[in-house]
């Protein structure tokens, strides 16, 4: 088994694979920011993917999880590395029509015991989104995991584990002092550089 790595030397990881960008961002949660963790960049090394997620499941090691859920698309990689060191399934949720879902045939056992996993927790909103689908399921959620936490607040009521915390001021629009100096924001994922391409 790995030895356990410091969230200094988690952050490391992620700067090494460019993937803490500087600037101003637009989260998916609607804040801005002027840092962002392009998790992709580092997870696109499945060696990094399987070491980081296989130490996001030690805590909930012998807990008897049977299913680990993620927001698409980012939590898609962490669930499946996730659910691998568990031994369990790995199934995500998406948005259709701007509802979270359950799709593709994807079914969850009445109380059958699911960990909650994401890439990064900024407000925590996608998490409650997939908690509140896998219980309509009748899936019982217990525990919450997620590589990056930069919420600074505890907003669920099960067991809760990151492998490091992440303090990024986010501000909405109408207060970002980013905004306020004129600088364009930028939403992530989207293309960063234009080559002419
Ligand atoms: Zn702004």
């Amino acid at each position: 088994m790995d030895k356990c790595l410091s969230p200094h030397e988690i952050l490391k990881i992620f700067k090494d694979c460019g993937a803490l960008l500087e600037g101003h961002f637009l989260l998916s949660s609607g804040l801005h920011s002027s840092q962002y963790l392009q998790c992709a960049l580092v997870l696109q090394h499945p060696a990094h993917a399987e070491r980081l997620c296989t130490l996001l499941a030690q805590p909930f090691q012998g807990q008897g999880i049977e299913v680990v859920a993620a927001p698409a698309l980012g939590g898609i990689i962490v669930a499946h590395e996730v659910a691998r060191a568990l031994g369990a399934r790995a199934l995500f949720t998406e948005r259709a029509e701007g509802r979270m879902t359950l799709r593709r045939g994807f079914q969850i056992a009445s109380g059958e015991r699911t960990l909650v996993v994401e890439d990064v927790i900024t407000t925590g909103g996608s998490t409650r989104e997939v908690i509140h689908v896998i219980e309509e399921y009748g899936g019982k959620v217990v525990g919450v995991g997620c590589l990056v936490d930069r919420s600074g607040e505890s907003p669920f009521e099960v067991e809760r584990y990151s492998l490091a915390h992440l303090e990024i001021p986010n501000y909405p629009a109408a207060t970002c002092p980013l905004c306020k100096e004129g600088r364009p924001v930028v939403k992530p994922g989207s293309r960063q550089t234009k080559t002419g391409g």
